[in-house]
């Protein structure tokens, strides 16, 4: 960077600043880092009114002071589930968060859902693909494949499901205290309200068609909810092996699982910092237009610097605090802070890291619409370049070059 007079702030920062302070970077505006940073601590951040949402204050630190390197403007990429409208009915509850809560989310939305004991998610399809994963408790879910043969499975926390597109499906929550899950889509415009559901098709079928269609007197049918059942309490399921047997009948049952016991599985790597686990088409066929990564970060850890060449990601946070910088082209960098239960986004091929800022595990979600999970590491890059080039750009020795991890390190500890 050239100290010219077409560069005023570079000039003023040089004429303030030690010469041991990093050089160059400028922070927000076209004001130094350094700039920044003593604005932040002075009273130029003071707020005289004390204007705060006391609890949004308190869990958003790097918005209230963000890091001085942040600079320019990138729209929100955080939406936190607690302030997203709950559909509460008898059998449970759910709550979503798609494009038109958070609107850079144009890939994927999220539903967050709680069934009781018995409480079932209606016989249902819908044009996008459903992947999920169980947080709490236990279900049966049912489903059934192109060849007319069933799929019926008990589901416990850390399994995941998946059910492509126009596959129809059901959830019922079991005993003792029924379930809560996360279910996400592969269009950011989904609408869980508007699927596709059984007793409301039925409810809008002319009654001769009825009884042709099933070969039974339309008496036999009583008059079905006109807006459809939706949520609601059913009866708890018996035996998994009696469902399974009488639902196959003489056809057997599909060959093709449409779960998988995600966090049983061993870790796709295990580092100090954590572990993750990914799971895509290539260990999970079914899923093909979904793939994920399930990570675990300890106290202090770092998903490393990296970006995804392949897809937006969208994440969820299940537990723990922490925070991420997305950065974009032309010096735009912004900061926000996560905890369970807020969904995260970041476009395909921008960069950022997230970093354990509590004192728990971090455990979150990375989504992708794509057959494939696919990320490029900026340690893995910069060390396999001839590494002048790379020295010749950072301004840094052969000796600190040869320290950074060889390889892709997926998650640094503290
Ligand atoms: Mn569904
Ligand atoms: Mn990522």
């Amino acid at each position: 960077m050239n100290d010219s007079p077409a560069n005023p702030s570079r000039r003023l920062f040089l004429e303030i600043a030690p010469a041991t302070l990093a050089a160059g970077a400028l922070g927000a505006y076209g004001q130094s880092v350094q700039e920044v940073e003593a604005g932040e601590h002075s009273r130029s951040a003071s707020m005289p009114l004390g204007q705060e949402n006391g609890a949004l204050f308190a869990a958003n630190p790097d918005s209230e002071t963000p890091p001085p390197t942040d600079h320019g403007s990138l729209p929100a990429f955080k939406y936190p589930f607690s302030v997203a409208h709950k559909r509460i009915e008898p059998g449970g509850w759910t709550r979503q968060v798609t494009v038109s809560d958070l609107g850079i989310s144009k890939t994927i939305a999220g539903v967050e859902m709680r069934l009781d004991p018995g409480g079932i998610r209606e016989l249902h399809w819908h044009s996008a693909a459903e992947w999920a994963i169980m947080l709490y408790g236990g279900a049966r879910i049912t489903c059934i494949d192109p060849d007319g043969r069933s799929f019926v499975d008990d589901v416990k926390e850390g399994d995941i499901w998946n059910f492509p597109a126009g596959y129809p499906h059901s959830i019922q929550g079991l005993q003792p205290d029924g379930c809560e899950f996360l279910l996400v889509f592969d269009d950011g415009a989904f609408d869980e309200y508007e699927t596709i559901l059984v007793t409301d098709w039925m409810a809008h079928t002319p009654p001769s068609i009825i009884e042709k269609n099933f070969g039974v007197p339309a008496s036999a049918f009583p008059s079905q909810p006109s807006e459809g059942l939706y949520i609601f309490p059913g009866t708890i399921p018996g035996p998994l092996a009696m469902d399974q047997r009488a639902a196959a009948g003489n056809l057997g049952t599909s060959r093709l699982p449409f779960d998988y016991r995600l966090t049983s599985t061993e870790p796709t790597k295990r580092t100090r910092g954590g572990e993750v686990r990914i799971v895509d088409s290539r260990n999970f066929p079914v899923s093909g237009t979904v793939a994920a990564a399930h990570v675990t970060l300890h106290p202090g850890g770092l998903r490393e610097m990296h970006w995804h060449p392949n897809a937006d990601e969208w994440q969820y946070y299940i537990k723990g605090k922490g925070r991420m910088t997305t950065f974009a082209a032309a010096s735009r960098a912004r900061t926000m802070d996560f905890q369970e239960g807020d969904v995260g986004y970041i476009r395909q091929n921008f960069p950022h890291y997230i970093e354990n800022t509590g004192d728990t595990d971090l455990v979150f979600l990375e989504i992708f619409k794509s057959h494939q999970y696919q990320d490029v590491s900026l340690s893995n890059w910069l060390t396999h370049l001839p590494p002048q080039l790379v020295m010749d750009h950072l301004k840094i020795t052969r000796e600190t070059l040869d320290k950074f991890p060889h390889e892709e390190a997926v998650l640094m500890p503290l």
